[in-house]
């Protein structure tokens, strides 16, 4: 059975920048799981994946833009620690995750890293750390099945590897 939309793909990957900086990688014998068109994988890599099968190797170089996309200098921020609550004043650091609205676009939310303090200025960013990162795969398919009824209501795939439920 060959990768396509609607199937669930099991794969085992290492990917790194192009530069060759290590990023991330799966763990051996426990290739991710993923249902193909949902987005679960980046657009660049799931395109490279298509028509291949069970046992395949897919070498390939992802631009930004079809990766983590590219850096919005809009969410790159230094917001006055005054504008936190008062009560997490004290408790912020760096690595913390927060929603708020994006600056520039009215009624989306995005989600904000704490980067530092500079001065009275708490550093935060918008942008996923991989964004502006052109990416090198290397991926070997592992296995290849139909998605079942389940997996396509839910948009994403079951199984060890995959989505769980609580
Ligand atoms: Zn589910």
């Amino acid at each position: 059975m060959q990768i396509a939309k609607g199937s669930v793909a099991a794969i085992h990957y290492k990917v790194a920048t192009v530069e060759g900086e290590h990023v991330d990688a799966s763990q051996p014998g426990e290739p991710l799981l993923f249902l193909c068109g949902t987005g679960q994988i980046v657009v660049g890599l799931e395109e490279a994946l298509l028509g291949k099968q069970a046992g395949d190797s897919v070498t390939v170089d992802v631009p930004a833009e079809r990766a983590y996309g590219k850096r919005d200098p809009a969410l790159d921020l230094a917001v006055p620690l005054s504008a936190f609550p008062e009560d997490v004043r004290p408790q912020l650091r760096a690595g913390m995750q927060f929603q708020a609205e994006h600056p520039t676009k009215a009624g989306e939310v995005a989600v904000f890293t704490i980067h530092g303090r500079r001065g009275d200025d708490v550093l935060v960013s918008g942008n996923h750390p991989l964004a502006d990162k052109d990416l090198h795969f290397e991926v070997t398919v592992d296995s290849v099945r139909a998605a079942t009824k389940d997996e396509i209501a839910h948009g994403h795939a079951h199984g060890a590897g995959g989505h769980h439920h609580h």
